[in-house]
């Protein structure tokens, strides 16, 4: 099949109509009384060159260009009178005489501009004063806004802007410096009934001059393109988006040529650095339907909009169904969930990434596409891309993240690629077997990219096995047959999103050998949730998407058998499973002091609460790999696991005998009943009683565990060179 696609470049990079649409009277009205603050930046020059449009203009005020408004460089007076011939209405100063304190019109000109800038002070002043007041008109009361609810983000902003909290002007950071070092008095405390919430406060304070990174720089750079559902930390809802942008920022670090094609969700929107429209381009995209046994397939062009842009520094590619197409592809306040078929969102993407490689002529080395969202990427580049010649260069690799969900297709869904789904629904390519007999049969999209894939790993080894082992079901006959190309990789952790040594959500700043910094956390999330401010009760904190996989029956039984041992529990989660937690957060523990159920997603509070942590929960019935134990011990927090994927290959239980003591890092429990989770939560109680210096000691060996990308994305580099055959000048093989 020919995918045909035409290019159409050039469009304007501005707001989308849709987005311009969809500023709610509401918000426009909030913001137009700010608009005098726009007279006083380095505003376009119709603005004071406007007599009709700008009441300053027509007082007569000096203007300055060039972005620092300081700036004398290029001033220009504006008369108060208008001007006639001979003194234009806007003229150059003249530095010179301004200098010497003579404007060109004299003393009596001096004095009115003097009069007419004052009188414009006093205007900027009642509009700033007016502002403030209406922000408090429409400002909801602090009752009405539920806990966890969401405040309307410009509310918020505007919000934010006039209650900064006013913290001291440091230094730049050294080398091995603190970004906030632990200074109780400096710390802007926060209170359990503030709005916006304390997490959402403006970033204490951005980390300047960072350490370079010591990574070695490639001789023989490779092309990756990520084609993904997720991207850490705007475009994610659990692991995925954050081995994403790890993996893809640790290649960028040694010189590799990284690019991450991503949806271009409307929650993204305003979220992308540097964005940038590229083109519109045309997608096959065909629809089949089925009238009286007769198959009939409708075929037509859908045109995509391709932007550029930075995520975490990492350059993507995003993509949307053009705004002419009237498409509800991606739309919605979130990733996931959004009020379209996401079988046919993620397909038509998937063709879409293909053809967008394609039109702009990039060829790369390694397509390394994600979970079932992505696969069909892997079936298309060889059926249709490389067979036609059309892309050539590319060798694909596929990382599983989860095999809990691994794409069901119906054959007339996949024709959203623009290829009829009965070309893959063969046993030896993509049929899913478990629906053999059924007219048609399905496709399994996640096996047709294990079929496809010239490379196939999984995020850790124990989860590699347990899948060829029988916990894959029917997935694991596939990798069975392609076990000798399939593998496990353990995860890594971006360090530098994850710091604590210089992470700026948190109030102050640790690492090990300088620990007081936790405390402080602590403390803040205490004062912020308002819970009992208790630095001698362990604080048990459980992050997770709350889904049966989690383990929801034991976070459910852990939160009052950490209270019963002297313990404190925060929950922050969400997922398919809330209602039941949303309830006891609403009841039994409404005005609890040791126990806060958050029921919502926030990247902000979890840094903080990974700070506070002294333990983190993560008791999954199942678990690929897990990152949340990974993140706790870089937060000097240890870690609480059942034993099974990525956990087991990742804490080792501090009371194992057959574990050298370097390794030990957490409390481990295998059963899937309480009576296990008991046994390694009450220990864990019991240790942080009992056996302080042991603790501290703990936390800081944790701390200096090596859980980093630079690890994990050495090994997936051997594996793109294995498959590509691109070797560094000095390898020999
Ligand atoms: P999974 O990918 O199965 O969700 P992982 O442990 O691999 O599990 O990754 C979970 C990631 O999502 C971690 O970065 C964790 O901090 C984050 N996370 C999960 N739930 C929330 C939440 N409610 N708010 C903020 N971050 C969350």
């Amino acid at each position: 099949m020919r995918p045909g696609a035409t290019m159409r470049a050039g469009k304007s990079s501005g707001p989308t109509a849709a987005s311009r649409r969809d500023l709610t009277p509401r918000r426009s009205a909030l913001f137009a009384p700010l608009a005098p603050f726009a007279r006083r930046g380095a505003g376009g020059s119709n603005r004071c060159g406007n007599k009709s449009s700008s009441s300053a203009a027509s007082r007569g005020f000096v203007a300055s260009f060039g972005g620092n408004s300081r700036s004398r460089a290029s001033r220009l007076v504006v008369r108060a009178d208008g001007g006639d011939d001979a003194k234009p209405a806007v003229e150059e100063a003249d530095p010179v005489a301004e200098r010497a304190g003579i404007e060109t019109g004299g003393l009596s000109d001096l004095m009115a501009q003097l009069a007419a800038l004052q009188n414009e002070n006093s205007k900027l002043q009642e509009d700033i004063e007016e502002t403030k007041s209406i922000i408090a008109s429409v400002k909801p009361p602090p009752e009405e806004t539920a806990e966890g609810e969401e405040m309307d983000p410009a509310m918020a902003g505007i919000e934010a802007f006039f209650n900064q909290p006013q913290q001291k002007p440091r230094e730049p950071i050294g080398p091995g410096e603190l970004l906030s070092p632990p200074d109780e008095a400096a710390i802007v405390w926060p209170e359990p009934n503030e709005n916006p919430k304390f997490w959402e406060r403006p970033p204490i304070r951005m980390p300047e001059n960072l350490d370079p990174k010591t990574c070695e720089i490639t001789t023989k750079p490779l092309h990756v393109v990520h084609v993904t559902a997720e991207m850490a930390p705007v475009a994610k809802v659990g692991g995925l988006g954050d081995v994403v942008t790890g993996l893809a920022r640790a290649h960028l670090c040694q010189g590799h040529n990284v690019e991450v094609c991503i949806p271009y969700y409307s929650s993204l929107e305003g979220k992308v650095e540097d964005v940038q429209h590229v083109m519109d381009f045309d997608v096959p995209k065909g629809e089949q339907w089925e009238w009286d046994g007769e198959k009939e397939i409708r075929m037509s062009d859908f045109q995509w909009s391709m932007y550029s842009g930075k995520i975490g520094g990492c350059p993507i590619i995003a993509l949307r169904p053009a705004f002419r197409e009237g498409s509800n592809l991606f739309v919605g306040q979130r990733i996931y969930g959004g009020s379209y078929n996401e079988a046919e969102a993620y397909l038509s993407f998937c063709r879409a990434s293909l053809e967008c490689l394609r039109v702009t002529g990039r060829d790369p080395n390694v397509i390394h596409v994600h979970e079932w969202q992505c696969s069909a990427v892997a079936m298309l580049y060889w059926d249709v891309y490389h067979a036609q010649g059309l892309l050539n260069n590319a060798k694909v690799m596929l990382t599983i993240h989860n095999m809990d969900n691994t794409g069901e297709c119906r054959e007339e869904e996949f024709m959203a690629t623009g290829v009829p789904g009965s070309e893959f629904n063969t046993l030896e390519k993509a049929m899913d077997e478990r629906t053999i007999g059924h007219n048609p049969e399905r496709l399994c999209l996640m096996k047709g990219a294990i079929v496809y894939s010239n490379y196939v790993t999984t995020v850790s080894p124990t989860y590699a096995r347990e899948a060829l082992n029988g916990s894959a079901g029917f997935l694991g006959k596939t990798l069975l047959k392609e076990r000798t190309k399939f593998s496990g990789v353990i995860n890594g952790v971006d360090t530098e999103i994850w710091d604590a040594r210089l992470d700026n959500f948190l109030p102050a700043n640790f690492k090990p050998g300088t620990m007081e910094g936790k405390a402080l956390c602590k403390k803040y999330v205490q004062m912020g949730l308002g819970m009992n401010v208790d630095p001698h009760k362990p604080l048990v904190v459980c992050i997770s998407r709350l889904v049966p996989q989690k383990g929801i029956n034991l976070i459910e039984h852990a939160i009052p058998r950490t209270k019963e041992k002297g313990g404190q529990f925060i929950l922050l989660g969400s997922g398919h499973s809330d209602p039941p937690f949303q309830n006891l957060a609403e009841s039994v523990y409404k005005n609890d002091k040791d126990v806060k159920l958050l029921i919502f997603y926030s990247d902000a509070l979890s840094h903080l609460l990974y700070a506070a942590a002294d333990c983190v929960l993560v008791p999954s019935m199942f678990e690929p790999c897990g990152l949340t134990q990974m993140i706790a011990m870089c937060y000097g927090a240890l870690p609480i696991v059942r034993k099974t994927g990525g956990l087991a290959d990742t804490v080792h239980d501090v009371d194992d005998p057959s574990m050298s003591d370097s390794k030990k890092n957490g409390f481990v429990f295998e059963g899937a009943d309480n009576n296990s989770l008991d046994g390694a939560l009450d220990r864990a109680m019991r240790y942080y009683h009992e056996r302080k210096p042991w603790w501290k000691g703990m936390q800081e060996q944790v701390m200096d565990i090596d859980n980093s990308w630079e690890r994990a994305g050495e090994e997936y580099v051997q594996l793109y060179r294995m498959i590509t055959g691109i070797r560094e000048d000095n390898d020999h093989y």
